[in-house]
């Protein structure tokens, strides 16, 4: 038994979020949909923001016919303006904003995808693409600035106004970010390791006002990233299972649980962290005996 704390919550009530808001990006697929739907499904009401504005209005329709509190805004992440008009829109709709993911990123590619590719000519740093570069830091690095930023902004606004003080900040990273994962493109590494620091010095610099950071670091998850190319092609999928030490790529409800976690009160005494969720990819890929 743990010594009696008159006020302390009891362990379920910390994860209870219902009556706060969230604001997603990269909500249309993926890992930022399935936080979008976590985020509702433990009661909170959720913005879907995404470059692919169809998507998520078709994503906020289907929350909203289940029965969720949903809406959606078209933002790509890589605008400061866009980034901010959601964020202002959110507390305009919801009253404040609690809970913030800066999730949207892709590979723009041109990684090695086995040891003999190393000599692949468009992966080769001393020709690599200058306008992949760009577009990757762009998106996966700047676009996590933008919304870390704006999400720092409107949840220091909560202090002091009769609101919830603070909030929780949860960043997309990668498993890339710790490991030179050579599949992905070399400028998907750099950003991302960028994010992890990043993350690191937003966490210190905002826990004094009552915000946390943290970051989600995934392995190999089923979703649309490279085009669906897993989804497209079984031999891929059976490839990479094959490299995983649990032995098979994550699905996408896999991450709901941390996403929940990070962002309620359960991780009230986390910040900083990146928390890696990769199935043992960390320990190393599976090597055939
Ligand atoms: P996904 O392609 O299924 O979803 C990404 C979403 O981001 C899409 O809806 C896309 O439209 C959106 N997006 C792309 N560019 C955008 C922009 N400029 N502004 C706003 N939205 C934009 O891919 P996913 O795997 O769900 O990726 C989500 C996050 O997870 C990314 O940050 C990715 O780097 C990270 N991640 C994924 C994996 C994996 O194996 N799937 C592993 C590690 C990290």
């Amino acid at each position: 038994m743990s010594d009696p704390q008159e006020d302390a919550p009891g362990t379920l009530d910390q994860f209870d979020i219902r009556g706060r808001s969230a604001l997603v990006t990269g909500a249309a697929s993926g890992i930022g949909l399935a936080y979008a739907e976590c985020m509702a499904e433990a009661g909170a009401k959720v913005t879907l923001t995404d470059i692919d504005a169809a998507g998520v209005q078709r994503e906020a329709a289907r929350l909203n016919d289940a029965g969720y509190e949903a809406r959606w805004a078209s933002c790509d992440v890589t605008d400061l303006l866009e980034v901010s008009q959601a964020f202002n829109d959110h507390v305009a709709a919801y009253g404040g904003c609690d809970i913030a993911f800066a999730n949207a990123g892709l590979d723009v590619g041109d990684g090695f995808w086995s040891p003999e590719d190393r000599r692949n000519p468009d992966g080769q740093i001393d020709v690599y693409s200058k306008a992949k570069w760009d577009k990757s830091i762009d998106i996966n690095l700047t676009g996590v600035f933008h919304t870390v930023r704006e999400a720092a902004r409107v949840m220091k606004a909560n202090e002091g106004n009769g609101y919830r003080r603070g909030g929780s900040i949860v960043i997309t990273s990668s498993n890339a970010a710790e490991v030179n994962e050579a599949i992905v493109g070399v400028p998907y590494m750099a950003a991302k390791a960028g994010v992890k620091h990043f993350m690191r010095h937003s966490a210190y610099e905002l826990a004094a006002f009552g915000i946390r950071v943290n970051a989600i670091a995934p392995g190999p998850f089923v979703t649309n990233i490279g085009d669906g190319w897993v989804k497209k092609n079984p031999a891929a999928k059976q490839a990479w299972d094959k490299l995983v030490p649990v032995g098979r790529m994550a699905e996408t409800y896999q991450i709901k649980p941390l996403a929940l976690l990070l962002a309620s009160d359960a991780g009230s005494y986390m910040t900083g962290a990146h928390v890696m969720i990769d199935g043992g990819m960390q320990l190393g890929p599976v090597k055939p005996i």
